[in-house]
């Protein structure tokens, strides 16, 4: 990777360099390899940042705008990219931000990264993605959390709590730049916490819509889609990732249940995993790939839906995966619920989901579902998702988890019942 000092010294002679002579300049490797080679060993610091859009905004594919003020008066900058030829509204639009949480950043070095990269990339597949999908990219929802290296605002507020009355100068300045861009796809980058014990956070996830029956099918049928893809991409080219899935009754004070559930938009949630084990790079190219993933879709569904839809992104071999032990493996895939216990009459405000499994050689993943609509897919231990009782209604709710091998088929299940009994607010 360059030093950050050279790519600031480098951008705009690069540029200039780019535009004169065309297509000699493309990088070596395939396009994630060429976008990751845009990033610094440190991650950009704010005023960095912004000096970076101010160049980058010279390139005649490239536009930069401010789309508000922080609590403190920082711009909340807006990088738009799309191939000069066309215009916003003849493409597919992709709506993304980061870093709405101020200390969470590879979201934003991800996205610095992928703009750099299309403003000069010569090859035919990003020059026809760019044809056909614009990116408007808000890279730093929170400034003054940024310079302060927190998660909340100068308010002291947590953003992505903020999406249902929006109080903050930051989720108006986004909503708004959102309802004027109509975008086809809304993505917001987080990073999660290396220390969190909760069950759902020891790895990577992406979040989306379920296939649920009170939501549109074009939505949901959609969100599938585009999350089906994304984990397979993600999974080849090495993360280690669950995915859960949001219903029609899921809180909507974060912001991708927001643009996804009220404004009806194709929505996602990308969290990557910090810590030991998960280096700058690994978490930047998390955001990298499942973005480009999405993009390529959203160019080939929107723009030219005749055309069959396969990201361009070349797919990696799959790894041959090590000799394994055999008796390790059961005969046949066994799953049982370890918790809840069936029948239970009243809970706390989560109720814990717990699953032993016990793998056969053909295991490869697991899924939850309640009430029919799939809220969670998870291929590592702990099998352990939370309910949160906020989305349920007072009743008898029936939970199952499927075990699935490489193609999807279920190879064993089980079920629970669950009775919720939330206590009624009185008079
Ligand atoms: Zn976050």
């Amino acid at each position: 990777m360059t030093t950050r000092t050279t790519r600031l010294r480098s951008v705009l002679p690069a540029i200039g360099l780019a535009l004169v002579i065309g297509g000699c300049a493309v990088a070596q490797g395939n396009v994630v390899d060429q976008v990751l080679s845009r990033c610094g060993d440190t991650p950009y610091a704010y005023d960095q940042l912004m000096q970076t859009l101010r160049q980058l905004d010279q390139n005649d594919r490239v536009w930069v705008g401010a789309i508000g003020r922080s609590v403190k008066g920082r711009t909340i900058p807006l990088v738009a990219v799309h191939h000069p030829q066309t215009t916003f509204g003849q493409t597919a639009r992709f709506f993304i931000i980061a870093r709405q949480h101020g200390s969470e950043v590879a979201g934003t070095e991800a996205m610095m990264a992928l703009v750099w990269h299309l403003a000069q990339s010569n090859s035919p597949t990003d020059l026809e993605l760019l044809r056909r999908l614009t990116f408007a990219i808000v890279p730093i929802v929170n400034p003054d959390g940024a310079v302060e290296g927190g998660r909340y605002n100068a308010a002291g507020m947590d953003l992505n709590r903020d999406w249902a009355g929006r109080s903050q100068p930051e989720t108006r300045a986004v909503e708004w730049a959102f309802r004027s861009w109509r975008p086809h796809a809304f993505l917001d980058c987080h990073e999660l916490p290396a220390s969190s014990s909760r069950a759902a956070y020891q790895q990577s996830f992406i979040e989306t819509i379920a296939d649920d029956p009170a939501l549109d099918q074009n939505l949901t049928q959609m969100c599938g889609f585009l999350a089906d893809n994304v984990r397979r991409y993600q999974t080849a080219y090495g993360a280690r990732l669950n995915v859960y899935y949001d219903s029609h009754g899921s809180d909507r004070r974060l912001a991708h249940r927001h643009f996804g559930l009220d404004l009806a938009t194709p929505s996602f949630l990308f969290e990557s995993k910090t810590g030991a084990g998960h280096s700058l790079r690994d978490r930047i190219k998390f955001h990298v790939v499942g973005t480009l993933v999405i993009a390529n879709l959203l160019a080939q569904r929107v723009a030219a839906p005749a055309v069959p839809a396969t990201p361009t992104i070349p797919l990696p071999r799959v790894p041959v995966a090590p000799p394994v032990l055999t008796p390790q493996f059961a005969a046949q895939t066994d799953v049982r619920f370890t918790s809840p216990d069936r029948d239970r009459a009243s809970f706390s405000q989560e109720i814990p989901l717990r699953v032993d499994v016990k793998p056969s050689a053909d295991f490869a993943y697991l899924s939850l579902h309640v009430d029919g609509i799939m809220r969670a897919i998870t291929d590592a231990p702990p099998y352990e998702s939370m309910l949160s009782l906020e989305d349920f209604e007072n009743g008898t709710h029936t939970v199952v988890c499927r075990a699935h091998d490489t193609t999807g088929r279920v190879i064993a299940s089980a079920e629970r019942i669950v009775v919720v009994n939330n206590a009624v607010a009185g008079p």
